[in-house]
């Protein structure tokens, strides 16, 4: 199974491909934890790309091409995948199809999410981390025991530099943009399944798996 995950950012597009990986047991590969993992460990790569996720900005292609497909090649990888926020770009596109060519391999569906941008700004700039042990929350959605703080550590709960509003218009600006027109890229090859990504995580992940499920068995 070769699945690749779109949707504005903030639609749940990250917490809905896991949870499909799972059921298909395939590897999650993400192009942004690609690239905070190499942030994190301030390699090369990570601190040419700082810059980028920090303003909420597109890595250039080629970066990101070249970090995608060199993962794509990995042993984990030869039984399948789901891609999730590659590719951004039509370019990204059309390199995924060239590395899928020469290995003869297809795409078997490409799931759109499609929520709209007044719950995507709600969704985002009430998100929250805990910047010592990383624990996510929502101020109305997964709210902390005691306001403002961790539950696990206590520590001081802060907004990550790319859900602050600014870059929140930046991102969805840049998805509209450059992202939007590969539903129509994928719709064009009949690979696209529209998911409406609004109400909670539990619906939308069953909307998701009823498609998916029907797509696999019309094979
Ligand atoms: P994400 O976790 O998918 O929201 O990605 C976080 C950030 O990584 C994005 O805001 C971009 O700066 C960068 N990024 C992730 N995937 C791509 C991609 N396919 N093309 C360009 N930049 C990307």
């Amino acid at each position: 199974m070769r699945l690749v995950f779109m949707g504005p950012p903030g639609a749940g597009k990250g917490t809905q491909a896991k949870a499909v990986a799972k059921r298909y047991d395939i590897p999650h590969v993400s192009s942004g934890d690609i690239f905070r993992a190499e942030i994190a460990g301030e390699t090369d790569l990570g601190k040419q790309i700082k810059q980028y996720l920090d303003t909420g900005a597109l890595v250039p292609d080629e970066i990101t091409v070249r970090a995608v497909v060199d993962r794509l090649q990995a042993d984990d990888c030869q039984g399948g995948w789901l891609l999730d926020g590659f590719p951004r770009t039509e370019p990204q596109a059309r390199a995924l199809d060239e590395a899928l060519e020469a290995n003869n391999e297809q795409l078997n569906a490409v799931v759109n999410l499609a929520v709209g941008a007044e719950v995507i700004v709600r969704r985002m700039s009430g998100r929250r981390v805990c910047p010592t042990c990383g624990r996510t929350y929502h101020v109305e959605r997964i709210p902390p025991k005691v306001e403002g703080k961790c539950d696990a550590c206590g520590a001081e709960l802060i907004i990550r530099d790319d859900d602050k509003p600014e870059t929140v218009r930046q991102r969805l600006g840049t998805y509209e943009r450059a992202t939007a027109p590969l539903i129509d890229y994928y719709d064009q090859r009949g690979l696209l399944l529209r998911v409406d990504g609004s109400g909670t995580p539990d619906e939308v992940r069953r909307r998701i798996f009823e498609q998916l499920d029907s797509e696999v068995q019309d094979g």
